[in-house]
């Protein structure tokens, strides 16, 4: 999906000087052909001092897709810039001092090679979509392509009078031009991560579903969908619901929900998720896909990852929350089955290919749209959730949200809050489950006597040695209990008071990432 010639690399580091407040893209669009013109206007802090700084955006490729720059002002002067190897230069005429602030405006043109897709939908009918994740939107937008530097925004875009336009945000201005044109604003004042900045323009069906907390929920669907898309996006309310009561406010202006030209099953755009086409179905299938979605409004657009190696913290997050919501919502049997299946793909995927969850040696982006970051992460967060315990998992993931919120973090941000509620050291949970590959492949042989005392040696065959809780089944004619194990050498072996040939389950409540090597279960 992505060409080659494109960035998608995680070790790319933005200009640490550079601290984008506002981008403000004034964009144009047409239906004769896919060029688009823009002029963006970026309010810049300056961090230090700066002789020259830079943003990204790339240039025409071979194909003769890309931006060209036509004129670039610094407050409000020419300035010397080059653009080249897909990053714009300015040099200022004089050096920026630090804490000093400055206004850069881009005039440009060209036609996207990717990030705002620009074809037909199924119905035929011409479309816009931006598309950034994780770092397209600067194949059309000059910006600062990293989550770490988190800005407000305004979308202004001018485009056929026949197009509606919907973006992050809130509405500020719909006004008819000369010559059939409308101007669409729409402004975000909550600072978000470029890859989830969003606009799209095209023929749509809207409709206000409800309110969740004063925050309006909206559905915008293809008008030939209207009635399938109404009934199937009407879900969202209760996600929203559901997680701002378990998490903290919601932290945008209102949340569409849009039926788009993603090349995403869905794309958690902040305020206005975008959903591939075929999600309108009319059967009411999408309620797991938008509790994934909205979840990641909270973690991933709200919190957000400051490096791309910590993207669990985004995709982790939504995973598990998707779960939990189906937990609350439709009994604690949906979750152990979530987690089991999920537990099977990370085995699966380790027996594949071997990587930790934070594994700096990824360096294509897509790459880490991964088993670990999706199933390995929601795992994490499901172990430590009977770790820290029930009432103080929560209790930090709220202040983890609470102290982020609309910022940044990275893993050890969310190690402390959990810490500081819980009163506990966890750098051994956190390092052997997010940097370590792999989990506890385990051999547990049991014995027992006539007399009613039985051994059960439980022994880690994986090189690292992994410290946990192994809950065990036993039942015996005199009936069933559970019993809980530390485990924290290679070998551990315990006795029990149980019948000969009683009957052993490992991890009867699926609380525990862990193998069982085949065959060794011995009775
Ligand atoms: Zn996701």
């Amino acid at each position: 999906m992505l060409s080659s010639s494109l960035r998608g690399q995680a070790d790319y580091k933005p200009d640490p000087l550079v601290d984008v407040i506002h981008y403000e893209f004034n964009i144009c669009l047409n239906d004769s052909s896919d060029a688009i013109t823009g002029v963006t206007d970026v309010e810049i802090n300056f961090s230090g001092p700066v002789a020259s700084f830079s943003l990204d955006l790339k240039n025409i490729n071979q194909a003769g897709k890309g931006m060209k720059i036509s004129h670039v002002t610094f407050n409000g002067s020419d300035v010397t810039w080059t653009h080249s190897y897909n990053r714009l230069r300015i040099t200022p005429s004089i050096s920026e001092s630090k804490g000093s602030h400055g206004n850069l405006e881009i005039s440009y043109s060209g036609v996207p090679a990717d990030g705002l897709i620009i074809s037909k939908n199924k119905f035929g009918d011409r479309t816009f979509f931006a598309d950034h994740w994780p770092d397209r939107a600067s194949c059309y937008l000059p910006v600062v392509d990293h989550p770490s530097d988190k800005a407000t925004v305004d979308f202004n875009i001018t485009a056929p009078a026949h197009y509606e336009v919907v973006a992050s945000g809130h509405l500020t201005e719909e006004s008819d031009l000369p010559g059939g044109q409308k101007l669409t604003r729409w402004k975000e004042d909550i600072p978000i991560p470029v890859k989830v900045m969003t606009f799209a323009a095209a023929s749509f069906a809207t409709e206000l579903v409800g309110t969740v907390n004063g925050i309006p929920v909206w559905t915008w669907v293809f008008p030939e969908n209207r009635t399938e898309g109404f009934y199937d996006y009407s879900v969202a309310v209760k996600p929203l619901s559901f997680y701002c009561n378990l998490l903290g406010p919601y932290s945008y202006e209102k949340l569409a929900n849009v039926q788009s030209k993603t090349i995403f099953g869905g794309l958690e755009n902040a305020g206005a998720i975008f959903y591939f086409e075929n999600s309108v179905t009319g059967q009411g299938r999408d309620e797991d896909l938008m509790a994934h979605e909205i979840a990641h409004q909270w973690f991933g657009n709200s919190v957000t990852e400051k490096e791309w190696h910590h993207i669990w913290l985004s995709e982790g997050f939504a995973t598990y929350l998707a779960a939990v919501y189906r937990e609350k919502n439709y009994g604690e049997e949906n979750l152990t089955e979530i987690m089991r299946s999920a537990r099977e793909k990370v085995i699966r995927s380790f027996e594949r290919s071997p990587g930790a969850v934070i594994d700096t040696t990824i360096t294509n982006l897509m790459s880490l749209l991964n088993t670990n970051s999706y199933q390995k992460g929601a795992w994490v967060l499901h172990m430590l959730r009977y770790e820290v315990g029930e009432e103080k998992f929560w209790k930090g993931m709220r202040l983890y949200y609470e102290r982020y919120r609309n910022g940044n973090a990275i893993t050890d941000d969310f190690r402390k809050c959990m810490e500081e509620v819980s009163g506990r050291d966890l750098e051994i949970f956190f390092h052997q489950w997010l940097y370590v590959s792999g989990q506890p492949d385990l051999k547990i042989r049991q014995e027992g006597d006539k007399n009613g005392n039985a051994v059960i040696t439980i022994e880690q065959t994986q090189n690292y040695i992994y410290s946990f809780n192994l809950e065990l089944g036993v039942k015996d004619s005199k009936g069933s209990r559970t019993i809980s194990v530390p485990v924290k050498e290679r070998i551990t072996k315990i006795n029990i008071k149980a019948e000969r040939g009683f009957e052993l389950t490992p991890d009867p409540d699926v609380r525990l990432l862990f193998r069982i090597l085949p065959g060794d279960m011995q009775h």
